[in-house]
């Protein structure tokens, strides 16, 4: 067997230990004579799998009582729309566009009512994140969202906006659990799992329960709404079970670390590591504000698209996997989520330093 350090920005990477335990009892969980993939939602092994699931959620991320955690599909695509048809009451909201994922769950509130653009970094390719202590906040707005790491371009806000009162929505998908997080500051986190926790299929929605409503948008269909999931246990339906089961092993795997502030001490240490390299370097270079630097993906470019595609190839060769930039962006990316080890980012820096070298800087 042979594992490469794998830099995608997801699905990504996962916890050796977690992938292992799974294969372990991929054929017979727990005595039960069958795999978690075969199981029935209702069975008591796997209410056990979901219950386990949440309770570490929350003992992780300090979740308030009132506050629901939900495991839902649809990817973190989904609740772009879920969002608005839910939440948006008065029919407006505010969104602050740092880049694609942002942009787009914009667009997606336009179908269900007015949401405005408050702030943007599109002036200068998303490179940064705007200053959002005083924005324009419509008095009407429902909510004000953020996409609070942005994977594609790398920047993350280490500061959130002074939403005026208004409710905080945030898209975590690419810094979920990388990270403390002060739950009572947002209405709604939601994640996509294949970033930080676990595999594809399976979105993770916190929610303040006085939003969970029965008067949403009209038209809003049983599977969109907060309060049929809420009102289930996340059970309304076939939920993702496997990926829920991962996503509970990937929590334990957390509080075995240490939890959060042990994963961010560890996170900003292994960012250090590439960011210095880049700071120092007369080849690569950082594509980021440093103030506003995300600890979870790390773009960069040489400057010449040839040798951008070069250094992406002998990476590949020798071990170092999906460090080829976003479509819309070009150049490299790599993803150091928190089961990117420690010497998977120095490996990475002492290849680049010697294909630094080789080519004559
Ligand atoms: C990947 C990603 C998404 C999209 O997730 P899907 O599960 O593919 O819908 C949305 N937001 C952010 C921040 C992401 O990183």
């Amino acid at each position: 067997m042979s594992r490469v350090y794998n830099f995608s920005a997801g699905p990504a990477t996962l916890p050796e230990e977690v992938l292992q335990e799974a294969a372990q009892e991929m054929l017979d969980y727990k005595g039960t004579g069958m795999s978690v993939m075969e199981m029935s939602h209702r069975s008591k092994a796997f209410q056990s799998i979901i219950d386990t699931a949440e309770a570490d959620l929350r003992d992780l991320l300090g979740i308030p009582e009132n506050y629901k955690v939900l495991f839902l599909q649809g990817g973190a695509s989904q609740q772009f729309a879920m969002v608005p048809m839910n939440l948006m009451k008065h029919k407006v909201a505010d969104y602050i566009v740092t880049g694609q994922w942002a942009k787009k769950a914009f667009s997606e509130a336009k179908l269900y009512g007015t949401a405005n653009a408050v702030a943007s970094s599109a002036d200068k390719t998303f490179s940064y994140i705007p200053d959002c202590s005083d924005l324009p906040i419509d008095e009407d707005a429902d909510y004000v969202y953020i996409c609070e790491n942005n994977t594609i371009y790398g920047t993350k806000f280490w500061k959130l906006p002074n939403t005026k009162g208004k409710i905080l929505v945030a898209d975590q998908s690419s810094c979920f659990l990388s990270e403390p997080v002060d739950v009572t500051k947002y209405g709604l986190i939601f994640a996509g799992a294949q970033k930080n926790v676990g595999p594809a299929g399976t979105v993770i929605v916190i929610i303040r329960e006085d939003l969970i409503r029965e008067d949403v948008l009209e038209g809003t269909p049983t599977m969109l709404r907060y309060k049929t999931h809420a009102d289930a246990g996340s059970l309304y339906n076939t939920p993702p079970t496997y990926g829920i089961y991962i996503c509970g092993k990937v929590f334990q795997w957390l509080k075995r670390r240490g939890g959060l502030a042990a994963m961010k001490e560890y996170n900003e240490k292994k960012a250090k590591i590439l960011y210095d390299f880049l700071d120092q370097s007369k080849l690569f270079k950082g594509t980021v504000v440093k103030e506003d630097r995300s600890l979870m993906n790390v773009p960069f470019v040489t400057g010449n698209e040839e040798l951008d595609a070069q250094f992406v190839k002998e990476a590949k060769e020798a071990g170092f996997e999906n460090l080829k930039g976003h479509r819309t962006v070009g150049g490299m990316r790599a993803s150091i989520y928190n089961a990117m080890p420690m010497e998977g980012v120095e490996k990475l820096v002492a290849f680049m330093d010697a294909f630094e070298k080789k080519n004559g800087k």
